[in-house]
């Protein structure tokens, strides 16, 4: 039997759980699921309990498991919800239909005679062993062998940028985590977002609800809102495929962004349509640059493609184009030089900012400071337990630019001689820098499918020492809590 281990219990450790349930035969494998301190499912994106926090995807392309797009909108209308495959829904609700979906896949898979143990641990360390193997360690000092281990952990804790002194730090009127902030004794006048991206756009909309009179700012070099979606997708661009032609021809940062533009000013061609006819072909023309051209779309390309292709539902461009005339938002391009605490009593923290292309450094004084400048996948600075230990051990290793791990395009982490280790895959945010595009669900059920399928076969392609079948685990039941 096969012993398999997935880490982390957010949505992608739910698809590749999931997955493995759907096409396991009875006594195939067993399988383990330390899905950190949540409940197993929600993950950070889908834990919000606020209506006003939408999908940016719609409804009908959410479906957990990539044989069933649909399977979020079936789930929602069989419940009476009043949803179309179209709309943008609340995240909260997506979060109860991973769960129920869970649930189910547990139950089935159950019947069927296929054992899983689901645990609200974090895992601390993978080490190989003598055996082709991995044993996973737990923070709480408990052992696990396995034959393949998954990690699915998301993205890496956020840490206070550079710029922001330890005395911003320790005067709780810094938020390093877009997620939690700290409640301010009295409601704040001033309160300013770093980043303009989707995760400061949820942060704005809370703040603008929590407090009614406050001045929102928010900052990002270039100072660009993600555009909005049509309400209806729009035609397919009519000439695709020879577009994919030229930028695979031509693997050059400079040289895509001519053909791109290009094609968005073809006749009768909506903007969108070129920009989502790219998306399945976007891990391919990534992993087609080298690491000079890499750096170069980090620099100059990214802050573009991002706000082109992570677009917010219509209803939420409204809100924030509402708060800035009504002058309650302001979005500013800038570059953060420090923040600190204020130098007056009475102020919280002040704000050092070089206005874009202007030479004079302004200073402002603000209550809170929420970090929301995107997913942290800085692994060669992390203080992530287990990654820390996997990447010093060279169990894992960083990407060039820093961009997560470095895996193939099936999730299979690489050594530093770029050969895939056995049985060690990964999914979701960390792959940024290996395939681009695996933060979205659409990226994320498709990865999970390939290594739920992938994954089994090639563990029965390599044979076993027979000593090393019998489990060695210190798992000891009592220490840790079961969670499903
Ligand atoms: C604001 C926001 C909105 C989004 N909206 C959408 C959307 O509309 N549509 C879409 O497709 N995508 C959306 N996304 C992308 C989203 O990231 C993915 O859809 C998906 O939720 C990612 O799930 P994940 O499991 O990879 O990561 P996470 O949700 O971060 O889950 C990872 C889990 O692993 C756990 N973990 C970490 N370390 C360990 C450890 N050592 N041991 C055990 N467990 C560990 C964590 O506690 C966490 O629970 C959004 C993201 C954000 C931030």
């Amino acid at each position: 039997m096969q012993r398999l281990i997935v880490i982390g219990g957010g949505a992608a450790g739910s698809a590749v759980v999931g997955e493995f349930l759907r096409r396991g035969q009875p006594g195939e494998f067993d399988l383990t699921w330390l899905v950190g301190r949540q409940a197993p499912g929600r993950g950070v994106a889908y834990s919000t309990t606020a209506e006003h926090h939408l999908l940016n995807v719609r409804a009908a392309n959410m479906g957990l498991f990539a044989d069933d797009a649909g399977g979020f909108i079936a789930y929602a209308q069989a419940q009476g919800w009043p949803v179309k495959g179209l709309d943008f829904v609340p995240r909260t609700w997506y979060g109860d239909y991973l769960e129920a979906v869970l649930a189910r896949e547990i139950f089935a898979a159950r019947a069927r005679g296929l054992a899983l143990r689901a645990l609200s641990v974090d895992a601390a360390s993978v080490r190989g062993n003598d055996a082709n193997g991995y044993v996973v360690g737990t923070v709480e000092g408990e052992e696990f062998d396995a034959d393949a281990v998954v990690l699915a952990i998301g993205a890496l804790p956020a840490t206070p940028l550079a710029e922001v002194t330890a005395a911003a730090q320790a005067s709780h009127a810094y938020a390093a985590d877009p997620w939690h902030w700290p409640l301010p004794r009295h409601s704040p006048e001033r309160v300013v977002v770093l980043g303009t991206g989707l995760t400061a756009v949820d942060a704005l909309q809370s703040a603008a609800r929590l407090w009614p009179s406050a001045q929102l700012t928010a900052i990002s070099r270039h100072g660009q809102l993600p555009r909005s979606h049509n309400p209806a997708p729009g035609q397919p661009y009519e000439h695709q495929a020879s577009l994919l032609e030229a930028l695979r021809a031509q693997p050059r940062v400079a040289r895509w962004l001519r053909e791109i533009r290009d094609a968005m000013q073809d006749d009768g061609a909506e903007w969108r349509s070129v920009v989502d006819g790219l998306r399945a072909e976007t891990q391919g023309l990534w992993r087609s640059l080298d690491v000079d051209e890499r750096a170069r779309f980090q620099r100059h390309l990214r802050w573009l493609w991002e706000s082109a292709r992570h677009r917010l539902p219509q209803q939420t461009t409204n809100e924030l184009a509402r708060l800035r005339t009504q002058g309650r938002l302001k979005i500013l391009a800038a570059h953060i030089r420090s923040i600190d605490k204020h130098p007056s009593e009475r102020e919280q923290l002040e704000v050092r900012v070089q206005p874009r292309g202007a030479g004079n450094v302004r200073s402002f004084a603000a209550d809170l400071v929420i970090q929301a400048t995107g997913f942290n996948i800085s692994v060669k600075a992390t203080d992530h337990v287990l990654i820390r230990q996997m990447v010093d051990e060279g169990v894992a290793h960083a990407d060039e630019l820093d961009l997560g791990l470095i895996a193939d395009a099936e999730g299979r982490l690489l050594r530093a001689d770029g050969t895939p280790r056995h049985g060690l895959r990964c999914l979701g945010t960390l792959l940024r820098g290996s395939v681009w595009e695996c933060s979205g669900l659409p990226e994320i059920r498709a990865l999970a499918k390939t290594i739920a399928c992938g994954l089994p076969a090639e563990l029965r392609r390599v044979a076993k020492p027979a000593s090393a079948r019998t489990s060695t685990s210190s798992f000891n039941a009592a220490s840790v809590s079961t969670v499903v």
